[in-house]
């Protein structure tokens, strides 16, 4: 079995007891999901892939915009987004609309 080194000290004594992972040398402990979520947000588009700040997107279907009358069109071209943790886990900037948030379901990655 292959167990990650600590991820505080890089030792490679680690070891396993029940969920937690634990390091000798620097009496570290964590779990598996805890070092997933240091390794930052897994944020999927519409077609499940994997997405990463600064990649652009284009917006899937119309969406209302919040404290706007404007709607964001079909086929919008969002530049330069930033994954963010919550519900809606895209920052970004649009054209005409300025900063906002937007769900990675309503995008597809180009
Ligand atoms: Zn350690």
């Amino acid at each position: 079995m292959n167990l990650p080194n600590c991820p505080k000290c890089n030792s490679e004594y680690t070891y396993q007891d029940g969920e937690l992972y634990v390091c000798p040398e620097c009496a570290y402990e964590w779990t598996e999901n805890a070092q997933q979520a240091e390794e930052g947000l897994v944020v999927k588009d519409a077609n499940g892939n994997l997405l990463s700040d600064g990649d652009t997107v284009s917006v899937i279907k119309d969406l209302k915009v919040k404290g706007s009358s404007s709607t964001l069109k079909i086929g919008t071209k969002v530049k330069n987004i930033r994954l963010v943790e919550g519900d809606h886990n895209i920052d970004c900037k649009i054209d005409g609309f300025g900063a906002m948030k937007l769900k990675s379901e309503f995008v597809k990655k180009i």
